[in-house]
């Protein structure tokens, strides 16, 4: 995409305010009440136009003594460098270490910094899974190492990898195997 010709400040603004990430790369802005540049696209809250500056490479931007924002990280020079695949990763990641605990998505978007919502259609579009699916694969894999590698009982395996009742455990670890924890420690 050839827009670096017509980069006017209105254009550059409207790109901001709408995180257009065409533009990246074409232009960084920098916020002079924060001190900190990003790209077009950084989905940080919106400044104000009179506290921005407009840069055309991040360079410049540090020269001035900006800072780069460490959620869309103008300063690593990738022209799409997507921020959303490191929140999807940092979800993925917690899931994977607390997946014993109680989960709820209000929290973990709370964590990352999204809506429920928007944290929900995210984790799906990138990985295939909405976190709740996600979860339960990481617990039923726990589950099924558990059955083959200790002589604990499926109850006590249900409530180890974060289960509060066993019809729950049951249902989700058919969903993900097919087979009972009992069938499937038999074979
Ligand atoms: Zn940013």
């Amino acid at each position: 995409m050839n827009i670096s010709d017509k980069l006017t400040a209105e254009v550059m603004w409207k790109a901001t305010v709408t995180c257009d990430a065409r533009y990246d790369g074409e232009f960084f802005y920098a916020v002079k009440t924060t001190g900190i540049f990003c790209r077009p696209s950084c989905k940080s809250r919106t400044p104000q136009l009179n506290n921005v500056r407009f840069f055309k490479y991040a360079q410049e931007a540090l020269r001035e003594g900006f800072r780069p924002c460490k959620r869309c990280r103008p300063d690593i020079y990738v022209r799409h460098y997507d921020p959303s695949q490191e929140i999807v990763e940092d979800v993925q990641t917690i899931l994977e270490n607390r997946y014993d605990e109680k989960i709820q998505l209000k929290n973990l978007a709370q964590d990352v910094g999204l809506s429920p919502f928007y944290l929900n259609r995210l984790f799906k579009e990138k990985t295939g899974f909405t976190p709740r699916q996600y979860l339960e694969k990481v617990r039923i894999q726990k589950a099924v190492l558990l059955l083959k590698t200790t002589d604990l009982s499926s109850t006590e395996i249900g409530f180890q990898v974060g289960y509060e009742n066993l019809s729950s455990f049951y249902k989700a670890f058919k969903n993900v195997t097919g087979c009972s924890p009992g069938e499937y420690r038999k074979m």
